[in-house]
């Protein structure tokens, strides 16, 4: 039992001082309140934080902020898995929603729906233990980076995303796109089982023969359906280094590009799956026209690279870098993921959609890079870009649709794009305007397109319909519909592109 002497200390000093200042609100006194409550009930390394903490702004500060910003009376960072059903099951009988957060990079809006709720902070849930069966036990909020160090020293990897900066559960409860997707499938279809704290409070746990169908919702679907406390991986074993080429190319070289990357793509099956393609649409400075920088990256010798890369570098490229001997602990910085690129920064306002393409679409490209000139020449969206992921879905393909909640056009699609829009401060204007500007990159990107629009979920900018996140197929959504009402019948789990 956590002692509860300083805190009901803190809890009477800062009535006092907030009320004497004659800022004390309601909420800030119901805050108060359930904060001295849920003291007594957690474990002893848990920690309570109030928005008149000095820690305050570091524990709601996420990708994108202020843009994005669930409203909250209190936050608790919590310990062990028993703090995340206790303060679930409080909240349920004091009527209070609850929001979990790991990497704090969630960005659709449907999060700023919570309003006076209770942050359920994970970061101290952040364990790795590497198992003797090829497996990894995994804390619900490690992030990536911590992941790939730490098995790294085992000679081992996992299936994760590719940003260092966020969390490994993030991604994969949605699918989790990855470096390592074509030879492994998506992260979540690696995972063997999971713990999760229940809508009701309860702790339950998920595999393949124990609760079966909540496993099944989990993996595509899993924001809707509980907190994962902690989760197990499958594992590989490193064999190889990577090489990289990093090409930047011009406007004028777009047909040729990108029909080269429509070829090698074709069909999408046909590609090694140790060869990875990645693009983004970039302005260097307000002087500069907006270039693509393009990388590939090959798992094993330069030579492998080399061959590859050919064809890029017959287009006479603006600039050429190759680097050689990355290890896979570094690969992600190399190929600019690492944790502290621009995009793994907090409070900027970073806006996305996910655009899922079956090939490029040259004019499509063309009225893109149009539409980023005009964003860019404003400086208040100058450090915009344009995603350009190109997967390989090999690996993806291999495992069966119909056993995760992951819709097929996830699996099928090779490629994900999306504006990625940065702005700074909280002016409504702005924030009309690039919500403006992204829905306007995502028509575009979208031209020409004959197969229905499919949003990847976890880059939902939070304005998709259940189908073009969840899937198209009428059993699909039907089912999840229904395992949400068996699950989560008070629909707790509501705030991250909600099933219902
Ligand atoms: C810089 C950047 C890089 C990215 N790279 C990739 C990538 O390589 N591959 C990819 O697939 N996606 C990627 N994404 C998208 C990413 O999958 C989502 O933004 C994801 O939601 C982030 O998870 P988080 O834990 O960091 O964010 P959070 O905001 O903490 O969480 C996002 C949602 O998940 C819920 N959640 C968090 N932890 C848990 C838990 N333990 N149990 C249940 N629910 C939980 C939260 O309540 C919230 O609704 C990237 C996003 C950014 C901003």
């Amino acid at each position: 039992m956590k002692s509860v002497t300083p805190i009901v200390f803190v809890f009477h000093w800062r009535v006092w001082f907030t009320a004497a200042a004659g800022i004390h609100t309601q909420s800030q006194a119901v805050g108060s309140q359930n904060s001295h409550e849920l003291s007594e009930l957690l474990s002893n390394n848990a920690s309570i934080v109030l928005p008149s903490d000095p820690t305050w702004d570091n524990i709601v500060a996420r990708g994108s902020y202020p843009r994005i910003a669930p409203g909250y009376q209190l936050a608790v960072e919590v310990a062990t898995e028993a703090d995340v059903a206790t303060i679930v099951t409080y909240a349920n009988d004091h009527d209070i929603d609850f929001l979990a957060v790991a990497g704090g990079h969630g960005e659709t809006t449907t999060l700023n729906r919570l309003q006076d709720g209770i942050q359920i902070n994970l970061r101290k849930l952040n364990s790795v233990t590497v198992n003797d069966d090829d497996t990894v036990t995994v804390g619900g909020g490690t992030l990536q980076q911590e992941l790939v160090n730490q098995l790294y020293e085992h000679g081992k990897r996992a299936v994760t995303g590719l940003c260092e900066c966020v969390s490994v559960i993030g991604p994969l409860l949605g699918s989790g796109h990855s470096f390592l997707q074509s030879q492994h499938g998506f992260s979540v279809d690696n995972i063997v089982s999971a713990n999760i704290v229940l809508a009701n409070g309860t702790t339950t746990s998920a595999s393949a023969t124990t609760n079966p169908d909540l496993f099944w919702a989990l993996r595509g679907a899993g924001q809707n359906f509980g907190i994962v406390t902690s989760f197990t991986l499958k594992t590989y074993p490193i064999t190889s280094t990577y090489s990289t080429y990093t090409f930047t190319f011009s406007r004028s070289q777009i047909d040729a590009v990108f029909s080269l990357v429509n070829e090698i793509d074709s069909p999408p099956s046909a590609r090694d799956p140790k060869f990875f393609l990645n693009a983004w649409l970039i302005r260097p400075s307000a002087d500069d026209d907006p270039i693509f920088s393009y990388s590939l990256a090959y798992e094993g010798s330069t030579y492998d690279l080399a061959i590859r890369a050919a064809p890029f570098l017959a287009l006479n490229p603006i600039t050429t870098a190759l680097v050689t001997n990355i290890t896979y602990k570094e690969i992600h910085q190399a190929l600019g993921f690492g944790a502290e690129i621009f995009a793994c920064g907090k409070n900027m306002n970073q806006a996305i959609s996910g655009v899922g393409l079956p090939r490029w679409n040259i004019p499509a490209l063309h009225s893109t890079y149009e539409l980023f000139c005009s964003l860019t020449a404003d400086s208040r969206f100058a450090n915009s870009a344009v995603l350009l992921e190109n997967y390989g879905i090999v690996g993806v393909l291999g495992v069966d649709a119909k056993s995760t909640a992951v819709p097929p056009e996830e699996r099928e699609r090779p490629i994900l794009t999306s504006a990625v829009i940065h702005y700074e401060g909280d002016e409504q204007r702005t924030r009309r305007e690039a919500a403006e500007w992204l829905g306007r990159l995502t028509d575009a990107l979208y031209e020409g397109v004959e197969e229905d629009r499919h949003a990847y979920v976890n880059y939902a900018n939070g304005n998709e319909s259940v189908e073009e996140m969840y899937g198209r197929e009428e059993w699909r959504v039907e089912k999840l519909r229904g395992l949400k009402a068996e699950w989560d019948p008070r629909n707790k789990f509501r705030f991250y592109n909600p099933i219902v």
